[in-house]
């Protein structure tokens, strides 16, 4: 028998949230679904800290900014539960109507340049989107701890300042990002690629990591140069690569700080993979 309960409506949602937060912490895991050992990092990790898990599954437009994107976005709700095996959760996969009614009115939270660099530079609107979304998931699920992956390191930091600015009375957790063992970041999208698409994009993990082997001998933009050549010269269709500070994003030049990441986005066909580590 199957330890998960689906809810597609909000109500019936949160009347068993409701009773469930008598019991003890509410986790929650906001996921687009295609899911995948990297996103089971995060609900066992849930499930080990909380009493209660919500896990939604929901492919939200309003973060794309690619009607492709969307459109070609995997989507397979059965494959889904069945892949839970048999892990007790609240299972929420509603439907458009059901995220945002006639009468939703989106959060509008001033993002700074956390939204205008990388991610949301090439994605115009993306950031507007997830926080329209994961600002409406929580005000339905009300989490005591919401957990992210350091896989969407951006949008974690997009999280953190939108919880912040919004006052909110929750614990966001970051995860590390989980690979697969040729060192490719698993990704719902990873599924889109190709055979030889998929072994040539084991190089994005490769090209970063021996990135690490430079710090001592190279500044941040000597690196970056660096990096982008090797990217070039393996045949990659880089979108962008910058080296950053880990708070703030902004793209190091002279200096390292503890804690620099490097991050990389770059189209392998048609297929946009993203991936990021820390550096020092
Ligand atoms: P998505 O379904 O792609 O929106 O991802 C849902 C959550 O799972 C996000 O917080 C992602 O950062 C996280 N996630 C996706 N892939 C990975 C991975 N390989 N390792 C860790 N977390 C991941």
């Amino acid at each position: 028998m199957s330890n998960i309960e689906r809810f597609t409506h909000v109500d019936e949602l949160r009347e068993s949230i409701k009773m469930a937060s008598q019991n003890g912490l509410i986790g929650f895991v906001p996921t687009m679904g295609a899911l995948h050992a990297g996103h089971l990092s995060l609900i066992d990790r849930a499930l080990a800290e909380c009493e209660t898990v919500v896990l939604s599954i929901y492919v939200n437009p309003k973060q794309f900014n690619n009607a492709k994107d969307l459109e070609k976005y995997p989507r397979n709700i059965e494959a889904d539960i069945q892949f839970l095996g048999d892990r007790k959760l609240l299972v929420f996969h509603p439907e458009y109507e059901d995220v945002y009614p006639d009468d939703f009115v989106a959060a509008k939270v001033d993002l700074g340049s956390l939204a205008t660099v990388m991610e949301g530079k090439f994605r115009p609107g993306h950031f507007d989107g997830v926080v329209t979304v994961v600002s409406r998931l929580f005000d339905i699920v009300d989490p005591d701890r919401a957990y992210f992956g350091e896989k969407d390191y951006q949008q974690l930091a997009v999280i953190r300042r939108m919880t912040q600015i919004q006052n909110r009375n929750m614990t966001i957790v970051p995860c590390a990002i989980t690979r697969e063992t040729s060192g490719l970041a698993m990704s719902s999208r990873n599924m889109l690629l190709s055979r030889e698409e998929r072994q040539k994009a084991t190089g994005i993990y490769a090209i970063l990591h021996d990135g690490i082997n430079h710090v001592s001998e190279m500044t941040p933009l000597e690196l970056t140069a660096k990096l982008i050549n090797n990217f070039g010269q393996q045949g990659f269709d880089l979108e962008y690569l910058s080296v950053t500070h880990p708070e703030t994003l902004e793209q190091l030049s002279d200096h390292w700080v503890p804690g620099a990441r490097v991050f990389v986005a770059c189209f392998m066909g048609t297929v946009r993979l993203i991936d990021n580590i820390a550096l020092c």
